[in-house]
């Protein structure tokens, strides 16, 4: 059975098509690379032993998307990764974002119906969330204003699944995957996590950190109401978030689920806060890391984690890897750039 894989390429998805090969499935790869790279092909190749088809198509392009689903007859599914993910970036590109993230959404939904695909698997985030009034958050914890045009584009995109499966002669069946935090890299550390520039995330920082590439990591805030006042997070490994998609997959063409479309939170169901993750680094790696105590950085939830019963109970789906081999493994990965 192929599982086209938009995003393929990227951090999450290149993941999935790990696990996605591993299970039995064909994954089929379409990635414009804006933000991805073609090493994550030999990365692939690496663990896999073979190929992994790859189109360099941009989502947006529907003739070229539609020649992707042409020359790859008998997709089961789709799963949906390709979008622009920088909250800041968006904040300062809204229209790219609004254009690039409900687009290529757009375009996807339109070229399955053409061709009869009828199952999608979305990556949304607990950014739907906003600032949640109790948590942990359970997928019917109400969404909030989004604090990004990021978020806003996730909400959007929520939405117009719903509305296109509803429609009348609609057959498509969704499964939305809200994200908590993920982290790490495959065990093989062959794949990763490659930020372009100065990370924004949390864990590439530290890494960058302790291999010398960063002076310090600056811890954004201390005053918050949580254990020891910096945020707290839901840190899922990358592999145990790649598992989440293949049980997805799997509910969709077993066409069990009572609801066209249903959402579920993909998460730890822990809180960690910046500080417990710092001193698990170390802990980890053996490394004393250099950081300081800075400002709030603005739009950050103060804290956000999953209830991940709803996924445990219906996908069958429960994470494996705990925080600290979750960081080693990012810090195994680090060490591999480093190598070059
Ligand atoms: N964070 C930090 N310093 C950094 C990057 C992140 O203190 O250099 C904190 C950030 O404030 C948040 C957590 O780490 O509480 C996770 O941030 P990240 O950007 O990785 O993910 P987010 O939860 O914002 O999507």
């Amino acid at each position: 059975m192929k599982i086209l894989v938009t995003g393929g390429a990227g951090y999450i998805g290149s993941h999935t098509v790990v696990e996605l090969a591993e299970a039995g499935y064909e994954p089929v790869i379409v990635d414009n690379f804006v933000n991805s790279q073609e090493s994550v092909l030999a990365g692939l190749r690496a663990i896999l032993g073979r190929d992994v088809p790859c189109y360099r198509v941009d989502c947006i392009d529907r003739a070229a998307l539609r020649g992707v689903f042409e020359k790859e007859p008998g997709i089961g599914a789709v799963i949906h990764f390709a979008a622009f993910k920088a909250v800041g970036e968006s904040v300062r590109k809204p229209l790219a974002y609004f254009e690039n993230n409900t687009g290529s959404l757009l375009t996807l939904l339109e070229v399955m119906r053409e061709f009869g695909v009828e199952n999608l698997v979305f990556s949304s985030s607990c950014t739907v969330y906003g600032i949640p009034d109790a948590l942990p958050v359970t997928e019917l914890t109400p969404t909030k204003p989004a604090s990004s045009p990021y978020g806003r584009t996730k909400q959007m995109c929520e939405d117009i699944i719903h509305d296109t499966a509803a429609a009348p002669d609609a057959h498509l069946r969704g499964i939305l995957l809200r994200y908590f935090n993920p982290i790490g890299a495959h065990a093989s550390a062959r794949l990763g996590e490659l930020p372009l520039g100065v990370p924004n995330n949390l864990v590439p920082f530290i890494t960058q950190t302790a291999a010398g590439l960063r002076d310090k990591l600056t811890i954004f805030g201390s005053d918050y109401a949580t254990p020891d006042g910096t945020n707290v997070r839901d840190y899922i490994h990358v592999g145990d978030l790649a598992q989440a998609h293949i049980a997805a997959v799997r509910r969709l063409l077993e066409r069990t689920a009572p609801e066209a479309v249903e959402t579920f939170n993909v998460g730890t169901g822990h809180g960690n806060t910046v500080l417990e993750v710092v001193h698990a680094f170390e802990q980890a790696s053996g490394l004393k890391l250099n950081y300081v105590i800075g400002p709030r950085r603005a739009g950050d939830v103060p804290a956000i984690y999953a209830d991940a019963i709803k996924a445990a109970q219906v996908l069958g789906f429960t994470t494996k890897t705990s925080l600290l081999d979750s960081l080693a493994s990012a810090w195994q990965w680090q060490l591999t750039l480093a190598d070059g």
